[in-house]
């Protein structure tokens, strides 16, 4: 289908953004239009006016600071990011995940800021913000404000983002040391739509410590699987301990069925992905 007729605005400031944004009922951010442009085209977005970040400065870099802690803009594409040098020096977990996302022309268009705002429960990187503590700062007419991942993702292609506002960038903290990161999916095909994903990040002195793990594509947002992080902390990294702190996981879950997986084995693939991102971070954070 094609698109309908729509005004475009392609600010070269974050003012003029936000200005035009308030100024538009029905204005939309357009960033890499990977997922806005399908949806404009099939009619489930119909904005009056898109108005395009691509000019704003600063949304595009990428600052690395010297104890590991990074700030990716929201522009920042998932080329830029599998890429990066500083990226990789500091959360690896970033590039490998960005590196999977889709084929080379959605990585190359594709934005950081895009794909949490899009808050789409199958895409790569809701869970992986939440697991790492990512904290997202937002731009209005009032100002600037900071959101927790933890409390970003509101529901299906709803976030703390309101209508007006721009998020700016993205800060993820320095890992500490004996830090394990790791993402496990299981994928329609092998670049393909997340069927389960989940993210994990924990420290491992002896024993695990400050375990996150987040399951994504199972609800509307990512959901932290508490009950396994208890059981995870204080214990020791071994595969039993870690069989016996995820066993059982799979009927606390009520995910949705579709073509691809029912109910009941999503719930079941969420328990085995799991487990495999858990031995993955342990894996990293004790190598
Ligand atoms: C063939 C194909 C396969 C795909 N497969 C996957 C996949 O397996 N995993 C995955 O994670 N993604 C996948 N995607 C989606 C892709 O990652 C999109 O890039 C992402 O969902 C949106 O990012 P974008 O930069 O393209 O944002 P856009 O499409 O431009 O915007 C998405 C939404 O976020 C809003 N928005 C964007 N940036 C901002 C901002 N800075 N401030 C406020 N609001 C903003 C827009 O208004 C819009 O509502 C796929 C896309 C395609 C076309």
């Amino acid at each position: 289908m094609l698109l309908s007729r729509v005004g475009y605005i392609r600010p070269s400031s974050l003012p003029e953004a936000v200005q035009a944004l308030q100024a538009h009922d029905n204005a939309r951010v357009l960033a890499g239009g990977q997922t806005m442009i399908n949806v404009m085209k099939t009619r489930f977005a119909t904005p009056d006016v898109v108005v395009d970040l691509v000019d704003v400065p600063g949304l595009a870099s990428i600052e690395a600071r010297a104890d590991g802690a990074l700030t990716l803009g929201s522009m920042v594409t998932y080329d830029a990011i599998d890429h990066s040098d500083k990226v990789r020096g500091a959360r690896a977990v970033l590039s490998e995940v960005a590196t999977v996302i889709a084929d080379q022309q959605v990585r190359n268009r594709g934005t950081i800021g895009g794909n949490i705002c899009a808050s789409d429960p199958t895409n790569h990187f809701p869970p992986v913000m939440v697991a790492l503590g990512a904290s997202m700062t937002i731009v209005g007419m009032d100002g600037e404000r900071t959101v927790d991942a933890a409390d970003f993702f509101a529901g299906v292609y709803m976030t703390a983002v309101e209508p007006g506002e721009v998020l700016t960038g993205i800060a993820i903290p320095a890992p500490a040391s004996n830090q394990g990161d790791a993402f496990e999916a299981i994928t329609i095909g092998t670049e393909g739509t997340c069927i389960v994903n989940v993210a994990v990040s924990l420290r491992c002195n002896g024993t695990i410590e400050d375990a996150h793990v987040v399951v994504g594509c199972v609800s509307a947002t990512p959901v932290p699987a508490t009950g396994i992080e208890e059981a995870l902390n204080g214990s020791a990294p071994t595969p039993q301990n870690i069989d016996a702190a995820i066993s059982g996981f799979a009927p606390s879950l009520d995910p949705p069925g579709d073509v691809h997986a029912s109910a009941e084995y999503r719930s079941h693939l969420a328990e085995v992905v799991t487990r495999r991102a858990v031995t993955a971070a342990v894996g990293k954070a004790v190598s």
